[in-house]
């Protein structure tokens, strides 16, 4: 197999700073499946249909994303404490943040996402390995 050499192969550093800045702004989807939704209803104490119609909506009438607020923040992010509600069970697009193909593809990628997002780089993060980051890459989508 040929073999590629990531231009992060010493790995990146990556420490979230909980502003909810990547959970807002430009409207955008939060892509999730029926086994996401169960384990976030779940962690509010909701029926899978209650937190379906509270929080989810049908993108093309077939996706599922979570909903968002008029301002494009997250419908499940706490607007008094910009925490997430269902941090613990947060959906894999989500859990893979910052590690996505669309941030990692070049430098420059990983520098817009570092605009927007103080996690990246943040020199009291961790640093992830190129085989972590390859791990996390290989989940999105
Ligand atoms: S924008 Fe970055 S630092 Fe802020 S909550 Fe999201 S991942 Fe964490």
């Amino acid at each position: 197999m040929e073999e590629v050499t990531r231009w992060y192969k010493d790995g990146l550093r990556f420490g979230c700073r909980q502003c909810g800045g990547c959970c807002g702004g430009a409207p955008g989807f939060v892509w999730v499946t029926n086994e996401e939704i169960g384990a976030m209803a779940k962690e509010l104490g909701m029926s899978t249909a209650t937190f379906t119609d509270a929080f989810v909506r049908l993108v093309r009438g077939r996706k599922k994303s979570l909903k968002e607020h008029a301002n494009g923040d997250c419908v499940l992010l706490n607007p008094t404490t910009k925490r997430c509600m269902v941090y613990q069970s947060r959906p894999t697009q989500c859990r893979t943040w910052p590690f996505w193909e669309s941030n990692l593809d070049r430098p420059s990628s990983w520098k817009r996402a570092a605009k927007g997002c103080k996690g990246c780089d943040n020199p009291e993060g961790k640093l992830y390995t190129l085989e972590e980051i390859e791990e996390e890459r290989a989940k999105t989508f």
